[in-house]
């Protein structure tokens, strides 16, 4: 149950453990990706010579261990559609692994030739950064390099709105929630007001996260006026409605640009071989005695083993970091650390806020 999951955690805090439970898991399916966007730290088309990927038969026997110790899953990649056994793995963890909520994270290129995802999956994450075309084209590369560049690109952001203009309708008869994700740049903050329009007309949940370099804020963003107000202005259009999927105290840390408490094994991540990112993707990167892959899902037996050796080869989560401002990392060690503040959005937006944070 996640509040217990929640309630669990708040009591590991209060004995000074910073290990806390999983509150979901990510899970990336393949690292392939058909984009190439220019902010993208972890994947795209320019590392596809090193991507991997997995097999249906050993992505279940890995969901079959992440569902022995974690409730929520999300599927992502890469770009998780490329991967050809995605909507067999969201049928069978649905299906037989019930897992409590399931949500797929896509670029959504690849979409309007996989409706039938949509049935399966309880939230779809669409990457939407502007519904300026010419601002989405200049960010994300072509899908099909012979082509002039530009045009395709530009081809593809308008089909990818139309896409979304498409689906939207669908939420209500085919059960699913549809938010879309977008990256505030330099060159995607001049037009956010009018993707905030665009959600709030098709009736879509919409969530940000600031674009980041080495996980801190962009110079440019950071040092920036306009994107300053634009935070505020977030603040007061979600009060008045707007939906806006990001906690008020998430929105208010874009602002301060403060450093909070990180409890990274809340979302712990798992690679499409199996391997378990411990206790963070950037400490991984890091290199060196605080981070890596510790234990292949494949290789042990239980959810609780390959925690054990996680923890037994890298120890505690950190005690300080300097945070990451993506709202995958932020929102949930926020909203655990501000327990009145989870409780009090939680009940006015009727939205679990432990499964809040796309982006
Ligand atoms: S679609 Fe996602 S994974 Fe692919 S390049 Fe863009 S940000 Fe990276
Ligand atoms: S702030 Fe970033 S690097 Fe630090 S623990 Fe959290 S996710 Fe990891």
């Amino acid at each position: 149950m996640p509040h217990f999951t929640y309630a669990r955690n708040f009591l590991r805090l209060k004995q000074n453990q910073r290990t806390l439970a999983p509150r979901l898991a990510i899970y990336y399916i393949t690292t392939y990706c058909n984009l190439n966007c220019t902010y993208c730290e972890d994947f795209g088309a320019r590392r596809n010579a090193n991507a991997v990927t997995s097999t249906l038969e050993d992505s279940k026997k890995i969901l079959q261990i992440i569902r022995d110790g974690v409730d929520n899953l999300w599927i992502t990649g890469g770009e998780p559609l490329l991967a050809p056994h995605l909507l067999d793995l969201l049928n069978y963890a649905k299906q037989d692994l019930r897992f409590r909520e399931l949500s797929l994270i896509s670029n959504g290129t690849l979409l309007s030739q996989n409706l039938g995802l949509l049935r399966v999956v309880d939230r779809l994450i669409l990457s939407l950064d502007s519904v300026d075309t010419s601002a989405l084209a200049s960010l994300s590369g072509a899908l099909h390099p012979k082509e002039d560049a530009t045009q395709s690109s530009l081809k593809q952001s308008q089909n990818l709105i139309n896409t979304i203009e498409e689906i939207a309708p669908l939420q209500k008869k085919d059960n699913f929630k549809l938010i879309l994700n977008a990256v505030i740049t330099p060159e995607t903050l001049p037009d956010m007001d009018n993707l905030i329009d665009f959600c709030a007309k098709n009736k879509i949940w919409l969530s940000f996260s600031p674009q980041a370099v080495n996980n801190w804020i962009h110079f440019d963003l950071a040092t920036s006026p306009t994107y300053s107000q634009f935070i505020k202005n977030l603040l007061k259009r979600k009060k008045k409605g707007a939906p806006i999927l990001g906690s008020n105290i998430y929105l208010k840390t874009l602002l301060d640009q403060k450093p909070y408490e990180c409890y990274p094994t809340i979302i712990p991540r798992i690679m499409p071989d199996g391997w378990l990112i411990y206790p963070c993707l950037p400490m991984e990167k890091a290199g060196g005695e605080i981070g890596g892959r510790p234990v292949n899902l494949l290789n042990v037996k239980s959810w609780a083993e390959a925690w054990r050796i996680a923890n037994e080869r890298y120890g505690e989560a950190p005690s300080s970091c300097t945070s990451c401002f993506q709202q995958c990392y932020a929102e949930p060690s926020l909203m655990q650390a501000h327990p009145l503040a989870w409780m009090w959005e939680s009940l006015r937006t009727g939205i679990d806020l432990g499964t809040y944070a796309p982006g």
